[in-house]
């Protein structure tokens, strides 16, 4: 693996020596599998304003929250086996606004959480306009869930690979039409000493426009891909650390592997 760029929320990695599955199999893990924080219950105390209960628990819900995987259980692993939750398994969090002098916006950062380390990852998400004199007092729960049950539990908002480009320019010089280097979307190709050179290898996303316009046929240029290279992009919505998800759906598929193994053999001959 090569270490492309990384920041809070993004992480893009070449993987070499995978395949496809594995590939689409850890794709899949951190979009629905990889369990992250999420307000799940709400309950009203007052709300005068225009908004319905509904639609407000709604925007709530769909706040991003940072989350502590090693320091809550998912509810339905917790050993509290309540419906109501325990510390290990719920956090509480609370939101008292008011707009006393005129029209204001509530923003995410007005929500009080019990662990300060479990917050909106963000504090300008609007989540309400309140007009004057109207109220908002409410009290939220907010669990562990999986992206299967409900988006809101997707610790990513974008998480996909795509093979490994391998361009091969024309060794001679081309007649002047330039039109690979023109119609590339990604801006892949630019001229070096009248030939055609690969600017951007990486950019590259095998739209093959490039093959298309090139008036030769066949065309000198060449694109092609790798078999077992990969470059992957994972973004975060800033709940968890991008290789952080990484690591957990890795974790994950051998989790579930060995569940497969196990019913394998418990199988009767
Ligand atoms: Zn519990």
């Amino acid at each position: 693996m090569e270490i492309l760029e990384k920041n809070d929320t993004n992480l893009r990695i070449i993987v070499r020596d995978a395949d496809v599955p594995l590939m689409n199999a850890l794709r899949r893990l951190a979009l629905a599998e990889v369990p992250c924080m999420a307000i799940e219950e709400v309950v009203m105390i007052e709300n005068s304003s225009i908004l319905q209960d509904e639609i407000i628990a709604h925007r709530l819900g769909l706040t991003p929250l940072k989350t502590d995987l090693d320091a809550y259980n998912l509810p339905e692993e917790c050993e509290c086996q309540s419906e109501f939750g325990c510390p290990s398994c719920r956090v509480t969090l609370t939101l008292d606004a008011e707009a006393k002098e005129g029209t204001r916006t509530v923003y995410s950062g007005e929500i009080i959480s019990e662990n300060p380390e479990i917050i909106p990852v963000s504090d300008k998400i609007p989540i309400i306009k309140l007009a004057k004199s109207q109220k908002l007092k409410l009290e939220a729960y907010a669990s562990l869930g999986r992206g299967k049950t409900h988006a809101k539990w997707q610790p990513v908002s974008m998480c996909a690979y795509k093979y490994y480009p391998k361009i091969t320019t024309p060794t001679e010089k081309c007649p002047e039409c330039q039109k690979c280097v023109d119609i590339c979307p990604k801006k892949v190709y630019s001229i070096k000493d009248e030939k055609v050179d690969v600017r951007d290898l990486l950019a590259c996303n095998l739209c093959m426009d490039c093959i298309e316009a090139c008036p030769q046929k066949p065309s000198k240029l060449k694109v092609e891909w790798e078999k077992n290279a990969f470059v992957m992009n994972i973004e975060s919505t800033g709940a968890l650390p991008p290789e952080r998800v990484l690591v957990e759906s890795t974790k994950l598929l051998d989790k579930q592997l060995k569940e497969f193994e196990e019913q394998v053999k418990a199988e009767p001959q």
